[in-house]
Order: structure tokens, then C-alpha cells, then sequence
């Protein structure tokens, strides 16, 4: 691989996403990632939707608030995040002297998307009254103009830790928000926000699951539609979903979110099954298109080459810090971490 390759490759990253170059097909990637973690100090945070290789090079795997942990508490001196963009950006506001490094900027999110900052800002100035609730799932200027943050594991605590008479906007997920209308009693006021890989799945190919499968369990994360979580046996954010599986003792399980997770689900309980859930298209499992950019290939570029790096302003980093700290803080007051 040339010089003159790797500098034009990284004056096209801002064009494609990531370093574009060949990579000599018969390296050992494991062995590659494994020897750069050593050389460089550096720590691979893998989100539970990545694809099973990235999982098993991972030093630690887990959803948003663990991650979120995990990337606070790093000594590392190089945080390598294989998950989405709102998910490295956390880890940079987090620990902002650690160098940040994503294999793909693309992977953003349709629900960081779906709440764009300028139309949210222009919403809560009309409800000044209103505490502002984000789920984790936004971008940086989001979280900024938020006073709390949660996660689908941490939120009805959240909700419930505010008096009674607090008005709250919840965003920018409507479906989890009218989750947690239910499980809390609180009559918030919803951003119209959406996931597109919780939306999609279809009530009618899932209903004909449970008939052929009558023994399995059907488990679903909050951010999926109403009809959907009413017929589900269970209902928990993707840790909760893989511990559910762990400690239950049905032997099958139709599982409605990212199939990535199924990944671990399969590993810590060898013995059962796990069937995808089906989207409402032609696919019999549901991946999310921007979690599964990020490919082994990739990581082993972003750590050799250290870019794509997540930079952010100062201002913004300290403003989007604030609501995220008071997430840590009532989660660790609720005993939750
Ligand atoms: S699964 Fe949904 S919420 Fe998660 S990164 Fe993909 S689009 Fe965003």
C-alpha cells in the first residue's frame, strides 16, 4: 500500500465514510487488531448489533449505557468505537483526551436523524416549562439542548426520579416514549421520532412465528411499535433482553430487535433457539444497515490509521456532557450501575 495511497484514501473519508484501500486479503485481521490494541493502547467497544467477528475481537460489548460506561472509565489511550456515530461521539464527550476512532462515519442512525437540532430547538422553545428527556440515540446538539439523557435500560427510573408534576418532552423516540407513558403513568409530550429497524417488523409474519413456534417467547425492545410489544412476553432494552434469555428457562425465543444480539444470546445459551423476528420486507432478519457499515476490515483500518477520528468544539462537548452526567448520576442514586 503506497503513501500517496493512504493520503488521497484520507482526503476522501469526509466523500465515503472510511479509509478506501485494499487490504492484502491473507492478513490475519484477529491477529492484526489484537497486536494493534497492544502497540497502540487502545480499546475496541463493540455496540451488541455489530456483526459476530467484531463482537469476538471486542474488549467490551454492550448497549448504549454500558458502552457510555465503559468509554468514561478507559485508561486506554485509544478508544476504537464499533457502533454508531452518536455512540463515539458519547465516548469522546465522555473522555474528550482519548482519541476517538469510528471504522465508518456513515454509521449514523435514522433515529439520531429523525430529530434534526434547529426543528427540536424551535419545539422545546415553545414548552419552556417542560424538562427535556433524550434518549441516548440522538446527536451531540440534541443531547445539548436536553436536561436529562437516558437509555432504554435507564429511562422509566429517569422519569420516575422528577416530581409528579414535572412536564417532560420526551425525545426522539415516539415509540419508546409511549412505552414509558404506560410503564410510568406520566403524560409526556413525544418528539415524532423513529427507529427504522424497530418499525419495520411485520405483527402478521411474527404472528404466524408464534403459531409454528407455540413453545417460544417472544422478547422485544421498547423502541418496536405498540402492537407489537402488546403480544410480546417480555420487554426490556437489548441487556436486559440478552440477561431475560440467560435466566429464563423457555428453551425458544422469537426475538424482536437487531439480530446482532442473537449473536451472544446464541453463545451464553448454546442449548436454546433464537429465532429473528421478520421485518415487514423480503428479509427473514433485521439488521440495521448503518450498525452493520462497520466491518473488520474497517476496524483493523481505523486502527492502524487512526482516522476516521471523532473531533467536536468544546462548547458543544461540555453542553451535550452536562444531561449525560445526570444520567450517571440517577442511575447510580437507582443502584442501576
Ligand atoms: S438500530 Fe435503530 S436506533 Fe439503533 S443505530 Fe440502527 S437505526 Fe439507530
Amino acid at each position: 500500500m503506497s503513501v500517496i495511497n493512504i493520503e488521497n484514501a484520507k482526503t476522501n473519508i469526509g466523500q465515503v465514510g472510511f479509509l478506501d484501500v485494499e487490504i492484502d486479503p491473507t492478513m490475519d485481521l484477529f491477529h492484526e487488531i489484537e497486536r494493534l490494541k497492544k502497540e497502540k493502547n487502545a480499546i475496541v467497544l463493540a455496540h451488541y448489533y455489530q456483526e459476530p467477528d467484531i463482537q469476538d475481537v471486542a474488549d467490551y460489548i454492550g448497549d448504549s449505557l454500558g458502552l457510555a460506561q465503559q468509554a468514561e472509565k478507559t485508561t486506554a489511550d485509544m478508544i476504537v468505537f464499533a457502533g454508531v456515530h452518536f455512540m463515539a461521539e458519547t465516548a469522546k464527550i465522555l473522555n474528550p483526551t482519548k482519541k476517538v476512532v469510528l471504522p465508518d462515519l456513515k454509521a449514523g442512525c435514522s433515529l439520531a436523524d429523525s430529530a434534526p437540532a434547529d426543528l427540536f430547538r424551535a419545539f422545546k422553545e415553545k414548552h419552556p416549562d417542560h424538562v427535556v428527556i433524550s434518549y441516548i440515540n440522538c446527536t451531540a446538539d440534541i443531547k445539548a439542548l436536553s436536561d436529562i439523557i437516558c437509555t432504554s435500560s435507564n429511562a422509566q427510573k429517569i422519569i420516575e426520579s422528577l416530581p409528579a408534576d414535572q412536564k417532560i418532552i420526551f425525545a426522539p423516540d415516539k415509540n419508546l416514549g409511549a412505552w414509558l407513558i404506560k410503564q410510568t403513568g406520566r403524560d409526556m409530550l413525544l418528539w415524532n421520532g423513529a427507529c427504522m429497524v424497530h418499525e419495520i417488523f411485520s405483527l402478521e409474519k411474527i404472528t404466524r412465528l408464534k403459531i409454528r413456534h407455540p413453545e417460544a417467547k417472544l422478547i422485544a425492545h421498547p423502541e418496536c411499535e405498540d402492537p407489537l410489544l402488546r403480544i410480546a412476553d417480555f420487554i426490556g432494552s437489548t441487556t436486559q433482553l440478552l440477561k431475560y434469555t440467560q435466566q429464563d428457562d423457555a428453551r425458544s425465543y422469537i426475538v424482536a430487535t437487531e439480530t446482532g444480539i442473537l449473536h451472544q444470546m446464541q453463545k451464553s445459551s448454546p442449548d436454546k433457539t433464537f429465532i429473528p423476528a421478520p421485518p415487514d420486507n423480503s428479509c427473514a432478519c433485521n439488521d440495521c444497515p448503518y450498525m452493520k457499515l462497520n466491518t473488520l476490515e474497517k476496524l483493523y483500518l481505523c486502527m492502524e490509521y487512526e482516522v476516521p477520528e471523532i473531533l467536536m468544539d468544546e462548547s458543544l462537548r461540555l453542553a451535550a456532557k452536562k444531561p449525560i452526567d445526570r444520567m450517571l448520576e440517577i442511575s447510580r442514586a437507582a443502584g442501576l450501575i
